[in-house]
């Protein structure tokens, strides 16, 4: 039935079959045109626009206008209420009929006071079925609600999509009306571009691409497309292709679908509880009509959000739960930024997510999901072990700029040695939409080729939400197992790492950390929530400390675990991946510090009554003194600033007992006194017996003496705390991206506006003070400090800052040589090169580290403190802490104003451990507290270790339970050792437990009179329940 042979000219062919299905050209006489019948109007539209997101109940009683279809409502961040009332003709009974909208936008189709249906151009939702078969008994009048909100997917961006928002948009609608849906046409124009997908895709090297150029043309041949009956033959010869089998060793495709929501980033956190609802209704939707349909989804925290505002909505989604079409995967509260975020906040992540999901859905997680964010510590191995989850899928090192990773499943292994399997789809992307693209690729792009034979397709609009389309799903359907294509299925996380797991013995294993090379600014970007974020971590942890010794101390005190879940949630929310990296809009920025302000103001309430509380247990009891109070696990002696009667501020050098309280005896002398000399030069000596500093009149450190082996740290004739500016123009993200080219820009700043001052002059601190202009808009004013007992130098530092496009630095050349620095990470440290060797060492030329960074050759070294940064280089022998930075976009005016941080620096014999650099960075972070008006007696502790290897970082209250504790503890040298917790809390069993605080009965931990002995192997986490009397 073949028509007369052809000319073997594949391009008229390929080109034809093009046109013959282009929405563009000649849709008169092609088969795209023919897509939709009769049309008739709205029967009525009628609007209402409001400023605020309101709900659906409060949107139907206000007063609604006539509306007519072109004219521009708006703007930006607006929504806009339609009222909608249609008529479906009688005569089209028999036929599809569909409510079309196209409008700028996005929608939510209400009837009935449900919502039914997402609509959105750029998700391809640009239709609501109003009948599948219109029959004479249903009813042929309807009432609808359209819900747009003025944003696109993707925000408003003006100019560009990551620009900052244009506030002044209008928005209209295009077409609204009631047409005739012809789904013969739809299910043909599939077939055809299916097929005209595989020749384009396969291209002139495979005979198979061939095979489909000769068939698509003879469709064309056989296709009229004003005839529907004679579409069926052409249909049936595409049938015949599809259905053409490959062998038994091809690819499989485990095809999931999915729709990545940033919980904000182009647009802020409220807008994202609409786009959950949007998206998700209208996955459910396709779920009714394709039963085989799976739909994987994450974020806890936006399962609450849909669980608070659409009830309806969420109960439909845990009836999809059970069966086992909504999956629900990833098991943390929101997709976190992988680097950043401190180890107890990584854990509290999969904490509260996996006790959301198996509270409302009955299930834990048991993969980790996280395919969009800007690396991935090395730590987060054994984190996920701990949480019940031994499987991760991301696919975002793909971004690499400069080094392909070279697999794509594999084991990942931390740096305690936990492995989980992981799978990076092949496709690269999270949002692909089934296309014959993405399924060659996804064989093509494997770099496990006959080691892994499945991989996943994540198939939906994401970042913005939009999710699947049924079209996506019917492409899936016809390729299911088709000659020269890989087998697809659709598939669960669950069913390819079950199959994964089978087929693991040839698999490699990366050990270490997954670092992204690109988006290294967002170590910087943002400064005030990176602030915020540790002074939070840090005041939380405090609460949770104070708290648990009021609870076994102070009799009546309730813990507030109700409370602290709050503030933990909203912490958590915070550390989104474009959140906590810096890379949201200027709206996000100002909702997060709203909500850490909240943490602030809540939580130090709670740590006052925590306090309060402890004044009535035996141990303090009320008096005229006052208390100081440790939440670390090791005794400090440190100089403190005390004030009373409201005079000036008062200096006390304080002993601290390990996570305990001590009067403060302002007697107290330091074994050698601060003393604070001006050099005839202008340049100023500090020495506090341990440290012997020299600055320039310009603040330059030109030496820094370790005065007990009277050892230099600053290599000879440079300057350390040199601030250097930078020109900082990446290539295209802005608030993301810095690029290698910007170290060739160096300028140190020497601008002097205010010479070296001596602010305090000795005795338990010495300190000077002097001023930099950066610019005409931008200067610097610092504090030197040295504190008698204190081990390193403390800058504090203020920058009133208003550069464009600059990034300010400090640098610190230190007299000490190794081919590695290390890093502070979650619960370790890990190593990271000072040369350039390789293109892998090279390409690591901005890292992030927590609270510090050391360079160390044997018996010496020098650590660089930080209180709220995580942008570090070391190269060669240069220790360069990243200060700050002035992205344009999505935030036009990031990171300007005022700003106030500290770094530190401790130079010291030995290694970094024997030092105790890992400590010293902790108090850095955690100042003690004081408690005024106590009686106290005797320093008290809560908790002592036996080793210095061993941290006790968290004592918590026990999620659920009565009268029982949680501490998380974790090796922190990189070495095995045994060591012994005591306690003369009233503890009366003690179970190992894992991180979901689920008890290990076959590991019970023995209990000797309030000492327990514990084995630890290197950076292991180890976490106690414990029981209290
Ligand atoms: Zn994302």
């Amino acid at each position: 039935m073949y028509h007369l042979p052809v000319l073997k000219n594949r391009r008229t062919l390929l080109e034809r079959a093009e046109k013959f299905i282009s929405n563009v050209y000649f849709t008169d006489c092609n088969l795209r045109g023919r897509l939709y019948g009769d049309s008739c109007p709205l029967e009525s539209i009628a609007v209402f626009q409001t400023s605020k997101r309101i709900p659906f109940s409060e949107a139907v009683q206000q007063h609604f206008q006539p509306y007519k279809v072109g004219d521009a409502f708006g703007p930006t961040w607006w929504t806009c209420w339609f009222k909608i009332v249609l008529k479906m003709p009688e005569a089209w009974k028999g036929k599809e009929v569909h409510m079309r909208w196209e409008s700028d936008g996005e929608g939510m189709v209400w009837r009935d006071q449900q919502p039914v249906q997402g609509l959105t151009k750029e998700g391809e939702k640009n239709s609501y079925v109003l009948s599948e078969c219109l029959k004479e008994s249903e009813a042929h009048s309807i009432t609808l609600y359209v819900e747009l909100a003025c944003n696109g997917l993707f925000g408003a961006g003006q100019g560009s999509m990551i620009a900052a928002p244009d506030p002044n948009r209008k928005y209209t609608v295009q077409k609204a009306d009631v047409v005739v849906f012809n789904r013969d046409v739809q299910e043909l124009l599939t077939d055809f571009e299916l097929l005209v997908d595989i020749v384009k895709t396969l291209g002139e090297e495979e005979q198979r691409g061939y095979q489909a150029l000769y068939t698509v043309n003879e469709m064309v041949n056989l296709c009229d497309p004003a005839n529907p009956s004679s579409f069926s033959s052409a249909r049936n010869l595409a049938q015949k292709f599809f259905s053409q089998k490959n062998g038994q060793s091809q690819h499989v495709v485990h095809a999931m679908g999915h729709c990545h929501i940033d919980s904000a980033w182009l647009w802020p956190y409220e807008e994202t509880i609409r786009k959950c609802a949007r998206s998700w209704i209208s996955a459910i939707r396709l779920m009714e009509k394709n039963p085989e349909f799976i739909f994987t989804c994450s974020q806890a925290q936006q399962f609450q959000w849909v669980k608070s505002w659409y009830p309806g909505l969420f109960s439909q989604i845990q009836h999809f739960v059970k069966k086992g079409q909504f999956v629900p995967v990833g098991g943390t509260w929101v997709e976190m930024d992988g680097n950043l975020p401190s180890g107890e906040s990584m854990i509290r992540q999969f904490l509260e997510g996996q006790n959301f999901f198996k509270e409302e859905f009955g299930q834990y997680c048991t993969e980790f999901w996280l395919p969009d964010t800007f690396g991935y510590s090395a730590q987060l191995p054994q984190i996920m072990r701990g949480c019940g989850i031994s499987r991760f899928l991301t696919q975002k090192l793909s971004w690499n700029l400069v080094n392909t990773f070279p697999h794509n499943t594999f084991f990942w292994e931390g740096i305690d040695g936990s492995q989980v399997l992981t799978h990076f789809p092949p496709g690269n992307s999270y949002g692909m939409t089934c296309k014959v693209e993405d399924l060659i690729n996804t064989v093509k792009n494997n770099k496990d080729k006959g080691r892994a034979n499945h991989s996943a397709v994540l198939f939906g609009f994401g970042d913005g939400g939009g999710g699947p389309t049924q079209l996506m799903l019917d492409r899936l359907q016809r390729v299911r197992d088709s000659d020269g294509l890989p087998r697809v299925f659709m598939s669960s996380p669950d069913r390819l790492f079950s199959e994964l797991q089978h087929e693991s013995s040839l698999l490699c294993t990366w050990s270490g950390e997954l670092f992204l090379e690109l988006h290294n600014g967002t170590y910087t970007t943002q400064a005030k929530i990176k602030l915020e974020n540790r002074l939070c971590e840090v005041l939380l942890h405090d609460i949770e400390v104070a708290s648990c010794l009021a609870l076994c101390q102070a009799a009546g005190f309730s813990y507030p675990a109700k409370e602290l879940q709050e503030l933990w949630r909203l912490l958590l929310l915070n550390q989104f991946h474009d959140v906590i990296p810096g890379t949201c809009i200027e709206m996000v920025v100002e909702d997060a510090l709203e909500y850490y302000k909240e943490i602030q103001k809540t939580g130090s309430g709670l740590l006052l009554s925590a306090c309060n509380a402890l004044r009535s247990s035996s141990f303090l009891g009320v008096g005229s003194n006052t208390a100081v109070f440790n939440t670390l696990a090791w005794e400090r002696t440190e100089v403190i600033a005390l004030t009373g009667n409201g005079a000036k501020k008062k200096l006390a050098l304080v002993k601290a007992p390990c996570m305990g309280v001590a009067p403060v005896t302002e007697s107290a002398e330091p074994v050698s006194k601060v003393t604070v000399t001006v050099q005839a030069d202008g340049s100023v000596e500090m020495e506090n017996g341990l440290l012997r500093a020299v600055l320039d009149k310009m603040g330059r450190l030109v030496s820094l003496l370790l005065v007990q082996t009277n050892r230099e740290a600053i290599s000879d004739g440079c300057f350390g705390n040199e601030f250097v500016l930078f020109d900082d123009v990446p290539l295209y993200w802005d608030a993301w991206d810095v690029m290698d080219y910007h170290l060739q820009t160096r300028k140190p700043v020497a601008n002097v506006t205010q010479f070296v001052e001596v602010i305090s002059s000795g005795g338990l601190r010495g300190s000077v003070a002097f001023s930099l202009r950066i610019s005409e808009k931008s200067s610097i004013m610092q504090e030197v400090i040295l504190d008698a007992n204190c081990p390193y130098i403390k800058f504090k530092t203020e920058v009133d800052w208003a550069e464009a496009h600059k990034f300010l630095k400090v640098e610190f050349p230190v007299q000490v040589r190794n081919p590695n620095a290390t890093y502070e990470i979650q619960f370790g440290h890990l190593q990271r090169p000072t040369h350039r060797n390789t293109s892998w060492d090279w390409a690591r030329f901005e890292v992030w580290g927590h609270k510090w960074a050391d360079l160390s050759e044997h018996g010496f070294g020098v650590a660089l403190l930080n209180d709220c940064k995580y942008g570090y280089s070391i190269h060669q022998n240069v220790m360069t802490l990243s200060l700050l930075r002035s992205p344009k976009a999505p935030d036009a005016n990031a990171d300007m104003g005022h700003h106030q941080f500290t770094y530190a620096v401790m130079p010291h014999t030995g290694s970094y451990q024997e030092a105790s650099v890992i400590q010293q960075a902790y108090n850095l972070n955690f100042p003690l507290h004081l408690i005024p008006d106590v009686r106290i007696i005797h320093p008290w502790s809560a908790f002592n270790l036996s080793s210095s290897a061993v941290i006790l970082k968290t004592v918590k209250h026990a999620e659920g339970r009565k009268n029982a504790l949680v501490v998380h503890l974790y090796e922190s040298h990189g070495s095995s050792v045994n060591v012994v917790l005591s306690t003369p809390l009233p503890v009366q069993e003690a179970w190992h437990c894992d991180l979901l605080e689920r008890p290990d009965h076959s590991h019970p931990v023995a209990l000797n009179g309030g000492d327990i002995t514990l084995s630890f192997k290197p950076f292991q986490i180890i976490s106690l329940l414990l029981k209290l009397h």
